[in-house]
């Protein structure tokens, strides 16, 4: 099951909204549908649960009860097929079949919580949200301009900044930032999606957080290695054109491990040296014996 499904089965699970509040979610239910006019209402949805719920609400506001439809690829279409019942509801919500465009009718908010509750009818309609494993996005996908803008402006009362951008004719109103989807989250009612999405982002932390380490430890290996490789090149050269016999015995013994050794760090030479010089003794010696062979 997608994230988004399991916040949504949460959202519809949720028992204690008053009265006042079931309409505001019922109007965000029926205007964030797919079609919301007085020629066409209708809502369309893979989760069947999310169907009854959006019938149950409709039905419990209006006293109109939407049919449902079951598609061809499997999802549930819920239309309201009669004309006098598409007034009623239209009707009920505060618009008229008059209206040019739609806009969102503040007379069906009466709490403050009415504006949690129509937010989360209308996360149910059109909202969607990736898996954190994946990324960080939370959209609505909102069919008319008018209503895309109201939306924003609701949703900016609870300092929240979303961005908007245009698909296929819709309008995106989108979130980026897990802290902003968080908020959302919890403000639409989805408090356990909401910890599980915070314990995912951290164990994503985590992971990132190791991978950078060991992608660190490894560069620095690589450089050991480089650098061990072309010293022991540069030894070979030095031995070969006779200089060696008049190195020093400890140098002569180092460049000889080294030859040997050329993956070897500081602290591996310090050990096969049996430990009697220290690391930055080595240091000092290997760079005498590189700036030899460069003579
Ligand atoms: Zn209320």
């Amino acid at each position: 099951m997608s994230f988004s499904s399991s916040v949504k089965d949460e959202l519809v699970m949720n028992k204690n909204t008053s009265e006042c509040c079931k309409h505001a979610e019922a109007y965000g239910l029926a205007l964030f549908g797919k079609m919301f006019s007085s020629r066409a209402i209708s809502f369309t949805t893979e989760r069947s649960n999310v169907a009854k719920y959006y019938c149950d609400r409709i039905y419990g506001v209006t006293g109109v009860m939407p049919e449902v439809f079951v598609t061809k690829a499997g999802n549930n279409k819920i239309e309201v097929t009669s004309e006098e019942d598409r007034l009623k509801i239209y009707e009920h919500f505060g618009h008229s079949a008059k209206d040019v465009s739609l806009n969102i009718n503040y007379s069906n908010f009466n709490c403050e919580e009415c504006f949690k509750a129509f937010l989360r009818g209308v996360f149910l309609s059109c909202g969607t949200v990736c898996d954190p494993v994946k990324s960080y996005h939370l959209e609505f996908v909102v069919s008319y301009s008018r209503l895309a803008n109201a939306l924003i402006k609701i949703i900016e009362e609870f300092e929240l900044v979303p961005k908007y951008s245009n698909r296929n004719f819709n309008h995106i109103i989108y979130f980026k930032k897990s802290v902003e989807i968080e908020d959302l989250l919890t403000i639409i009612g989805a408090s356990e999606s909401t910890i599980h999405f915070m314990v995912t982002k951290v164990e994503k932390d985590v992971k990132n957080r190791i991978n950078r380490k060991n992608n660190f430890e490894y560069a620095n290996m690589m450089r050991t290695i480089d650098a061990g490789l072309n010293q022991a090149d540069a030894f070979k050269k030095l031995k070969a054109s006779g200089k060696y016999d008049e190195l020093s015995d400890e140098l002569k013994a180092l460049c000889d491990i080294r030859i040997e050794n050329p993956g070897a760090s500081l602290s591996e030479l310090c050990e096969i040296l049996g430990n009697t010089v220290t690391k930055s003794g080595i240091k000092h010696r290997l760079k005498k014996l590189v700036d030899l062979s460069k003579e």
